[in-house]
């Protein structure tokens, strides 16, 4: 199927079918943030679990946690993020978009262009040429640009009941004060509360790197896993959930001995791109970039990116870093805490004694959850022509969600709403929540409409109570994506849809 228009149909079905809804919708909705409705959740959570189960449950030599998203404002200092946490902001003086120069259309510097006047469509054209920085405006692509300044990501905001405003009124009042003293006095002010709202999970995992260690006996290489929420003030929130000002990560900080890391490094970007092809259809939409040098992160001495190639094009997923040993030597300096690691097996390279006291290095695969949910969904949602039941041509639309991310793992319909059926039905239902398996029971409208609904949320059987089920205690099982059917017993149906979704 085309890429054409695919965004705006999963973004209407998203809605239509209570995946994901604009937040705050009555009152006009917040710009790019978003709630996931009653399957988006779930879709969500079978995404994070299926993570989790992959990088902690399955593994012996990785642990996870659930931090604070406040953490002490020193944290931040130490790890860089609130000296160099920021993306170069531009103003476009035509029409007035503001951007991100690092995401803005490259062009050769001294390109002859033409731009219409104010960014408005069908107007007056301007002659002009690419400047030295090699971008225009990604709205109207214009050469009229402001010049780039720093624009600090983190949220900030303030702990404890003393409001900084009133320092800061009592501060200044009767003084009278040129501008920049002004804006210092204000900083002053609101710095000696500030806190930020975390932009990354990872920084917790180093900040308890000695207590996990340490409880759980952990031997190096090993690692600290955290699934939560993230938030950045982005310039540009863009495309749906892909880039939102809060959003969700599944991070991993991997601990391994110096001159260890380009192994490691290897290993979990193997491991991290399996997980995300063994989860979808069609595998070859997922690539791996690694960073030029120039891209690097101030941590980092390699990276990947595992990239999707989304309707609009190649964009990130996840980025698989090599993170040196620099956020632990950071918040030692800072902390004065020894965030070191003993290990009694090994000699000293320096002095060939026995025993080695070292600052592991760290392998960090860092994925978005949130855009997890984006890439999959895309990777679902396909429209096949095909013949209804009165036999007219219909497109059907089917989200061919692997059977453990979807929301719902069968349908189960009564075929008609009398005879006995229904309490069948409600008999198989309470077997699966027993089971802990997410099913519905669902007997509104004829059954080629419930199994049309079905098909479109991605639930992948739908079981069917006829008559014949009141007569021989069977029913049939149908699936989604072949729409084949077939008849087995109502004792077997439960450990046929668990064996089928585990068996993939
Ligand atoms: P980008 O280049 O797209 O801004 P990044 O390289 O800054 O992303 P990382 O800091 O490596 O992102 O974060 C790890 C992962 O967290 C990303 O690969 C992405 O999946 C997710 N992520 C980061 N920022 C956002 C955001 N604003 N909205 C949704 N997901 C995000």
């Amino acid at each position: 199927m085309s890429d054409q228009g695919i965004i705006e149909k999963v973004i209407s079905l998203c809605k239509r079918r209570g995946f994901v809804f604009q937040s705050s919708e009555i009152y006009g909705g917040l710009k790019s943030a978003y709630d996931y409705g009653p399957l988006g959740v779930e879709l969500k959570r079978n995404i994070a679990h299926e993570w989790w189960r992959s990088m902690v449950t399955e593994r012996e030599d990785v642990v996870g946690i659930d931090a604070s998203i406040l953490m002490h404002p020193n944290v931040w200092k130490a790890s860089g993020h609130l000296a160099t946490f920021s993306d170069p902001l531009v103003d476009c003086l035509n029409c007035k978009e503001r951007f991100r120069a690092d995401k803005a259309p490259k062009m050769t510097p001294g390109t002859s262009i033409q731009f219409p006047k104010g960014g408005k469509k069908g107007g007056e054209m301007i002659n002009g040429s690419v400047g030295e920085r090699g971008y225009v405006c990604p709205n109207c692509s214009s050469c009229q640009l402001s010049d780039e300044r720093q624009f600090n990501l983190m949220f900030r905001t303030s702990i404890g009941p003393v409001d900084p405003l009133d320092a800061f009124v009592d501060e200044i009042q009767g003084k009278s004060l040129s501008k920049k003293d002004l804006r210092e006095k204000l900083e002053e002010a609101v710095r000696s509360t500030a806190i930020y709202l975390r932009p990354e999970t990872a920084q917790a995992m180093f900040v308890q790197f000695l207590n996990v260690q340490q409880t759980m006996s952990m031997k190096v290489p090993f690692g600290i896993a955290q699934q939560g929420k993230s938030f950045r003030n982005e310039v540009t929130t863009e495309k749906f959930i892909f880039r939102t000002c809060e959003f969700e990560q599944m991070e991993m900080e991997y601990f391994v001995e110096p001159g260890s890391q380009k192994e490691w490094h290897e290993y979990w970007l193997n491991y991290r791109m399996e997980w995300w092809k063994r989860l979808a259809n069609d595998k070859a939409r997922f690539r791996v970039r690694q960073h030029e040098k120039t891209e690097l992160a101030h941590y980092a001495d390699n990276t990947y990116d595992i990239e999707y190639q989304y309707p609009w094009g190649w964009d990130e997923l996840e980025g698989i870093a090599s993170r040196t040993d620099y956020d632990l030597t950071q918040h030692s300096k800072l902390s004065g805490a020894k965030l070191s690691y003993f290990d009694q097996q090994k000699n000293d390279p320096q002095t060939a004694k026995p025993g080695w006291r070292y600052t592991p290095y760290v392998i960090e695969p860092a994925a978005g959850l949130t855009r997890a949910v984006l890439a999959y969904l895309c990777d679902a949602y396909s429209e096949e022509a095909g013949v209804d039941a009165d036999g007219e041509q219909k497109t059907r639309t089917v989200l061919k969600l692997h059977p453990r991310l979807a929301p719902i793992k069968a349908a189960i319909l009564p075929l008609v709403k009398k005879d006995g059926l229904p309490e069948v039905a409600r008999d198989i239902v309470a077997k699966f929540f027993k089971a802990g398996i997410s099913v519905r029971y669902d007997e509104q409208q004829s059954i080629g409409k419930r199994y049309s609904r079905h098909d479109e949320i991605g639930t992948p059987y739908c079981i069917t109570v006829d008559h014949q089920s009141t007569q021989d205690n069977t029913v049939t099982i149908r699936d989604r994506d072949t729409t084949k059917q077939e008849r087995i017993s109502i004792e077997q149906a439960l450990a046929v849809v668990r064996q089928r979704i585990e068996a993939t």
